[in-house]
């Protein structure tokens, strides 16, 4: 049960950005975080590879983080927010891990730094291949012992009212209609991979945070900026999770519906290609084949070596009866990592006085058009904690307080009819997945713009399957809008 009638911050979202972010509140002020669904039920519980950062001077610097955030932005990046990243982010690393993460160490008891693709220096701290997974287990501990933070799992936030010195924030809390009030509200909603039908994200992915702060008016930017991986296991069910390029990395071949080798008609590069060019070349090879069959080989590789190298992935494979030492691994390139978002200053507040959006849902331009690997996790730490630190800054300036109203919505309805999730999700992977098509994109622009006013003049009741058909909707159309608008210009 939700305790209060009223809190000083509202945290939307339990990843990695909404509970580091609550953590900066010290005892005196009232926090409430929400997950959609389950505690553990976010991208960040999914990530594999690491966090970026310069935690040594000795064999890495800013400069050469920053270069290299450039390099895989294409240099769209905003200076002032990637310099925040760099600089404030190892102090951010340090601290998770005094809050009790743990990252591999090598046999001097010193930090295991990985590379990955982008990156000119090993400077990415892991555990094992299930980074996102510690990260979050240390934070739940931490936020569970905090008595001045309440955890509401299986909410969702429906919409954000403003009322005088904050937001009513209107609630499904295990079924029932509810609405709380508060003073700051930290959108940590994560990102929009569910607008896709193959996607690496899970069920919570839908964008709900973006369709929110967009009904209150905030700016959202490059929302079209989507990344795509090469590998993701595909498997008959639609769950997608992702084969991580540490794989390939390892020597895994990619194979096409013939089983034959094929990046050599594509990049030199072969399967060391960037995921960019990768997944480029899958659909344009099954364009060629006619088939969406691809596979991974890694068969060659030490059975011993693959286990303990990729116990999760090793796993996760084994629950659809794939053994990687054995059998070739079924893959297709999906969408998994959305740059754009909410706009946001460096300090994560949007265009709309009191709201904070921070982690995959902002925008605060330190990707640019591409993502360098492992800067995300780096990204929520760091942009979550600034947040805090600058609601703490307008508290400390005169503790405004809500004036409770009562909620005015009727959440009475019609049933929201089957298949409209799955219409947003088709239109999308035509018009605006790996090699974007403008007859596609308008076309779909149009058909979800219908889809949107039919969602809107339905009347249907707000269930969590309508809340979230409205959200993926309202991504859609703001991404095929934008990519239109694009298309127009060139
Ligand atoms: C498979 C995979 C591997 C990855 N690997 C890496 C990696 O190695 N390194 C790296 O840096 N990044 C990686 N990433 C990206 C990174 O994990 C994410 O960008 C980051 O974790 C996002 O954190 P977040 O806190 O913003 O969002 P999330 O962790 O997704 O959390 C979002 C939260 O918002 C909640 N929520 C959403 N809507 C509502 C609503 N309406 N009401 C209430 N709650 C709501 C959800 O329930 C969830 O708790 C990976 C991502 C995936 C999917």
């Amino acid at each position: 049960m939700i305790q209060k009638q009223i809190y000083d911050v509202l945290v939307v979202g339990s990843g990695v950005a909404g509970m580091y972010g609550a953590l900066q509140f010290k005892s005196g002020t009232d926090v409430l975080i929400l997950s959609k669904y389950s505690k553990t039920t976010s991208n960040s519980n999914l990530a594999q590879g690491g966090v970026a950062a310069v935690l040594s001077l000795e064999d890495d610097s800013y400069e050469l983080h920053t270069k290299d955030t450039f390099i895989a932005g294409r240099h769209e990046n905003d200076p002032e927010a990637v310099d925040v990243l760099v600089h404030e982010g190892p102090e951010d690393v340090r601290r998770i891990m005094e809050l009790g993460a743990e990252f591999d160490r090598n046999a001097d008891g010193e930090l295991d730094k990985t590379l990955e693709g982008g990156h000119c220096r090993r400077r990415i701290v892991h555990y094992k291949d299930c980074t996102g997974a510690e990260m979050v287990r240390a934070l739940l501990k931490q936020v569970e012992a905090r008595e001045n933070i309440e955890y509401a799992e299986d909410t969702v936030l429906c919409r954000l009212v403003r009322v005088r010195s904050g937001f009513r924030a209107d609630l499904l809390h295990g079924g029932v209609y509810t609405s709380v009030f508060c003073n700051y509200c930290m959108l940590c909603t994560g990102g929009i991979g569910r607008v896709y039908k193959y996607t690496t994200n899970p069920k919570s992915a839908t964008g709900d945070g973006i369709r929110i702060a967009w009904e209150l008016g905030a700016r959202i930017k490059n929302l079209s900026y989507i990344q795509f991986h090469p590998t993701a296991f595909n498997s008959e069910d639609g769950e997608q999770f992702l084969i991580s390029e540490s794989v390939r990395g390892e020597g895994a071949y990619l194979l096409n519906c013939r089983h034959e080798r094929f990046m050599d008609r594509y990049d030199d590069r072969l399967e060391l290609a960037p995921r960019d060019v990768v997944s480029k070349a899958i659909i344009l090879e099954s364009r060629r084949t006619g088939s969406n069959d691809f596979f991974l080989d890694i068969r060659h590789e030490d059975a011993d070596f693959l286990r303990a190298r990729f116990p999760a992935i090793s796993e996760g494979c084994m629950r659809y009866g794939v053994d990687i030492t054995k059998d070739l691994i079924p893959i297709f390139p999906c969408q998994h990592y959305l740059m754009g978002g909410i706009e946001v200053d460096i300090d994560s507040k949007t265009t709309v006085p009191r709201l904070y959006a921070c982690g995959e849902c902002a925008n605060t331009g330190v990707h640019g058009k591409n993502r360098l690997a492992s800067n995300s996790l780096l990204e929520a730490l760091v942009f979550s904690r600034r947040a805090a630190e600058d609601i703490k800054r307008c508290m400390a300036n005169g503790f405004p307080n809500v004036s409770p109203l009562p909620a005015d919505c009727d959440y009475t309805g019609a049933p929201l009819p089957p298949g409209i999730v799955s219409e947003i999700r088709s239109i999308m992977q035509r018009a605006y997945f790996v090699l974007p098509d403008p007859g596609a994109i308008r076309f779909g622009l149009k058909q979800i713009d219908n889809i949107l006013k039919r969602l809107k003049g339905g009347k249907y009741s707000w269930t969590t399957e309508y809340l979230e058909a409205l959200s993926l909707a309202t991504v859609a159309y703001i991404v095929l809008k934008e990519a239109e608008e694009a298309n127009e210009r060139r």
